[in-house]
């Protein structure tokens, strides 16, 4: 079924129109976006695997939710920006601007709806940019609307209990974590007899080394394989226990953003004259350099 992952029962397109319009308390219930991508990640892994774990996360951690907590998933962005993998067949990537724009119209839909808060929970490490662009311009023209957006692993889980040092410090792509994980969420998609492991050299300024310096990069540059890190150690046991505990704390994320209050304002008239696509007034533009 479409919903893959997501529990049906918290899939908002399983609902009819007239369903969605009578929800109680829309305001408050919490609509959730996985976003993924489609981009090679090693000769072990298949390309889905950013838009998996999205889903995959987010979908365990809807069905462990208390029946008093409304939340709904949206289905996931699959196609995502992804150039940084674009040397390897199998990458299917957006523009920044095309993604930017496609979250900004979902976004609109969800707030014309009458939904107040929406959830990213993304799962590629290379498009953060172009999600928070659009949630700035979403909460510009809608002062009440509520936009979160945060990367699947920044949330408490155990991966790190299972990483070497190493693999904490360096690694990005299809290595240990996203390869255990994988195994949990899609074991009959992984080749570990193709799995490498590959580190990028160590960042040549040693001031700015620890801190993962952005010198820009695409995958490439590191090598021929397309992983960054080491999948070797990696276990589908490891594997449940990271999905278990990142889908514990999405939950505990998701009962809260539906319990918590935020700053709500109207929108500044001189945001709604751009989103509209209309002239800044004369007038307006009067107004609003009296109150500067
Ligand atoms: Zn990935």
């Amino acid at each position: 079924m479409l919903n893959g992952y997501l529990p049906p029962a918290r899939f908002l397109p399983f609902l009819s129109w007239t369903d969605i319009a009578e929800l109680p308390d829309k305001e408050n219930t919490v609509i959730v976006l996985p976003t993924g991508a489609i981009e090679q990640h090693g000769p072990h892994l298949p390309c889905a695997v950013d838009s998996i774990i999205a889903a995959g996360v987010v979908g365990h951690a809807l069905a462990r939710l208390p029946d008093e907590v409304a939340a709904f998933a949206i289905p996931p962005i699959t196609y995502g920006k992804s150039d940084e993998h674009l040397h390897f067949p199998g990458t299917l990537t957006l523009t920044g601007d095309i993604l930017q724009q496609t979250i900004i119209e979902l976004g609109e839909s969800v707030y014309r709806a009458g939904f107040r808060k929406l959830l990213m929970v993304n799962g590629h490490g290379g498009q953060p940019q172009p999600l928070q662009m659009a949630m700035r311009e979403l909460r510009l023209r809608h002062g009440d609307f509520i936009l979160i957006m945060q990367d699947i692993f920044k949330v408490p889980n155990c991966a790190d209990r299972f990483m070497a040092e190493q693999e904490r410090q360096m690694a990005m792509h299809a290595g240990h974590a996203e390869t255990a994980l994988i195994m949990a969420l899609a074991p009959e998609t992984v080749q570990m007899h193709k799995a490498v492991c590959n580190y990028p050299p160590a960042f040549p300024c040693p001031t700015l080394s620890s801190t993962r310096p952005m010198a820009a990069w695409v995958a490439y540059d590191f090598g021929p394989s397309g992983v960054i890190g080491d999948p070797l150690p990696a276990t589908p046991e490891q594997g449940e226990a990271i999905l278990d505990s990142l889908a514990s704390s999405w939950a505990r994320a998701i009962s809260e953003i539906h319990q918590m209050k935020w700053v709500t304002r109207d929108a500044p008239s001189w945001g709604k004259a751009h989103w509209q696509g209309t002239v800044l007034a004369e007038h307006d533009a009067a107004s609003l350099l009296k109150h500067q």
